[in-house]
């Protein structure tokens, strides 16, 4: 519940003015004092995309690897792709590899969300 400006009383959230003393009241939900939307950094912004792909390839594709060959892997791409991502299992690990931001590409590189 707002309370008003001037006089401190209690006034319900809906009304335009005071009850007690006739001030208007500010509305801040409709003012469109939006919070600054800054902050984000864009440094990480690539690797973010990367790793929102290899996430999804390997949601729907792991099981032929396709996330190993997309981030440089491709040695165990191709071993993922004639195990069928070793039964499931393998492929469920670098799912959660992925998800726990210890992935690495071929480059060495961790995977960030
Ligand atoms: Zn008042």
């Amino acid at each position: 519940m707002p309370y008003c400006p001037r006089c401190g009383k209690q006034v319900d959230e809906s009304a335009s003015f005071c009850p007690e003393c006739g001030t208007n009241l500010p509305h801040n939900t409709q003012s469109g004092n939006v919070p600054p939307a800054g902050g984000n950094t864009v440094i990480g912004e690539n690797l973010n995309e990367r790793w929102l792909i290899t996430f999804l390839l390997c949601f729907f594709l792991g099981w032929l690897g396709i996330h190993r060959f997309y981030t440089n892997r491709t040695a165990t791409g191709v071993a993922m792709l004639l195990t069928l991502g070793g039964c499931g299992i393998w492929v469920l690990v670098d799912f959660i590899m992925i998800l726990c931001n210890t992935y690495t590409d071929g480059n060495g590189q961790k995977l960030k969300a």
